[in-house]
C-alpha cells in the first residue's frame, strides 16, 4: 500500500485505494480464480514455503484477488495487513483462536451479534477456552473486575446487531490497557467509512464482508485486520514470542514486527483450517468496497428518515436507532458515527410479537430475509429466527425484545419505503 493512498480521503480509498495496474494490466481488479502459480526455481518455492520470500503459491494461503481486497480492507481500517476468510464466522473465531489456547479466557460484551455468542459460548469453549460476557454498559471497574490471570483479549461490537448499542470504546480500550490485552472489535454494521476502531484504542478489527462490504447479497465472506499496534512481548502471547515448530522454530514478532499477529493467522491457521474465501467472491467484496462510502450515507440517511416517521406513528410502541435524538446511545454515537449510524433500526409494534408477525406479512416491496446491509430493504424478526438458539434471558441479554422487527434500510427512494410501512401498519 503506497504512501500516497494513505493522504486519499476514505471516499478516494473506497474507489482507487491499493490497486495500482501498470501497462496492459486489467484497469479493473482481475478474478484469478486459480490453486496454484508457477515457478521455475526450486529454491525460490522453498524460500516462499519458509517465509522468506512474499509470493502466492497455493490459494489457500494466498491469491491476487484475495490480496487486493485485503490491501483495501487493511487500507480503509488503518491497519498493517489483513486476511480474507471464508465468513464473518471465521474471522472471529481466527481472531480468538490466534491468541488462546485452551486454558485461555476471554472477556467480550453480551451485545454481539447472535452467530459470535454461540461460537463463544459454545464451540470456543468446547476447545478449552473460557469466556466471560459483560454488560456493554458496565463500567470500567466491572470490566477489568471480570479479568483473570489467564484473561487474553477483550471483544465487542461497533454497533452490535441487532441490540444497536454502541461501543463505549474509550472505555474499553482502557480496560484492555490496564489488562494488558489486545483490543477485538466486530466492525461489521459499520463499516470503516462511517467507524475506524483503530483511531479509538482498538488493536484488531473483524468483519462479516457478507453485509455492507458485498452490500448487494452476494456473497458470504470476512476479514481480519491488523493494526500493527499491540505490544505480543508481555508474556502471555507465547505463540507470537516462542519458536513455532511448524515452522522451522520461526518466532513471528521477531521475524515479522508489527505484522506478526496477521501473519501467524495466515501461515499457521489459515494454513491448518482452511477457512478459505474464494477469489470470485473476493472479487465481488472489492467492488462493493468501490461503493461503500456513497452507500453509507445513503443508508444512514434513509435509515434516520424511517426511524423518525416510525417513532412518530400511533401504533408502534418504540423505536431503536442510535442516531435518533433520545436514544441512549445518540451521544455515543454522534462521537463514534458522527458522518452516519448506519441502515440498521429495530422497532416494536403496538400488541407484541403477533402484530410485529402480522406488519411483516403486510409489508409489500420490503421482504423478509436473514441478512443486513444488501441495498434492497429487509427486515427479520430476530427472537424467532436468528436468535432462536438462545434462551429467553441470553436474548435479553443481546438487545432483543419478543416483538421486535429489525429492518435492514435499502437504497430505495425513502418516500417508497415509508410508504410500504405505511401501508402495512395501517391493519395491524
Ligand atoms: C453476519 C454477522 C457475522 C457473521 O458473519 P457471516 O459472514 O454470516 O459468517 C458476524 N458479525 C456480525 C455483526 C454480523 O452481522
Amino acid at each position: 500500500m503506497s504512501n500516497e493512498q494513505k493522504k486519499y480521503s476514505i471516499d478516494t480509498q473506497c474507489v482507487q485505494g491499493t490497486y495500482d495496474p501498470t501497462n496492459g494490466e486489467p484497469r479493473v481488479v482481475p478474478i484469478v480464480q486459480s490453486t496454484t502459480f508457477t515457478y521455475d526455481d526450486p529454491d525460490l518455492l522453498a524460500d516462499l514455503f519458509d517465509l522468506k520470500a512474499s509470493g502466492d503459491f497455493y490459494t489457500r494461503l494466498g491469491n491476487p484477488t484475495n490480496g487486493h481486497l485485503e490491501g483495501k480492507m487493511a487500507l480503509l481500517e488503518g491497519g498493517v495487513g489483513a486476511l480474507a476468510l471464508a465468513s464473518g464466522q471465521s474471522a472471529s473465531m481466527f481472531a480468538i483462536l490466534n491468541i488462546c489456547n485452551s486454558g485461555d479466557h476471554v472477556i467480550s460484551s453480551s451485545s454481539i451479534y447472535g452467530g459470535t455468542f454461540n461460537l463463544f459460548d459454545v464451540s470456543l469453549r468446547k476447545l478449552g477456552i473460557d469466556f466471560t460476557f459483560i454488560d456493554p454498559d458496565a463500567s470500567l471497574d466491572e470490566i477489568i473486575a471480570a479479568a483473570k490471570p489467564n484473561t487474553k483479549a477483550l471483544f465487542g461490537e461497533t454497533l452490535a446487531n441487532p441490540g444497536l448499542t454502541v461501543l463505549d470504546f474509550e472505555k474499553f480500550a482502557a480496560a484492555a490497557k490496564a489488562m494488558d490485552v489486545p483490543f477485538i472489535v466486530d466492525n461489521t454494521l459499520a463499516t470503516p467509512y462511517l467507524c475506524r476502531p483503530f483511531e479509538h484504542g482498538v488493536d484488531i478489527v473483524i468483519h462479516s464482508t457478507t453485509k455492507y462490504t458485498d452490500g448487494h447479497a452476494t456473497s458470504v465472506g470476512g476479514v481480519l485486520i491488523d493494526s500493527g499496534s499491540f505490544n505480543w512481548n508481555n508474556g502471555k502471547y507465547p505463540g507470537l514470542t516462542e519458536p513455532d515448530s511448524s515452522y522451522h522454530g520461526l518466532r513471528y514478532v521477531e521475524s515479522f514486527g508489527k505484522a506478526a499477529y496477521i501473519v501467524k493467522a495466515r501461515t499457521q491457521l489459515l494454513r491448518d483450517y482452511g477457512n478459505v474465501m474464494s477469489p470470485f467472491n473476493a472479487f465481488l467484496f472489492h467492488l462493493g468496497l468501490e461503493t461503500l462510502h456513497v452507500r453509507m450515507e445513503r443508508h444512514s440517511e434513509n435509515a434516520l428518515a424511517l426511524a423518525t416517521y416510525l417513532s412518530g406513528h400511533s401504533k408502534v410502541e418504540w423505536v431503536k436507532y442510535p442516531g435518533l435524538p433520545g436514544d441512549p446511545y445518540y451521544a455515543l454515537a454522534k462521537k463514534y458515527l458522527p458522518k452516519g449510524q448506519s441502515g440498521i433500526l429495530s422497532f416494536g409494534v403496538k400488541g407484541g410479537a403477533e402484530a410485529g408477525k402480522t406488519l411483516v406479512k403486510n409489508l409489500d416491496m420490503v421482504r423478509m430475509v436473514v441478512h443486513l446491509g444488501d441495498l434492497r430493504t429487509s427486515v427479520l424478526h430476530p427472537a424467532s429466527t436468528t436468535h432462536r438458539q438462545l434462551s429467553g434471558p441470553q436474548q435479553i441479554a443481546s438487545g432483543i425484545r419478543p416483538e421486535m422487527i429489525r429492518v435492514s434500510v435499502g437504497l430505495e427512494g425513502i418516500d417508497d419505503i415509508i410508504k410500504d410501512f405505511d401501508n402495512a401498519l395501517l391493519s395491524v
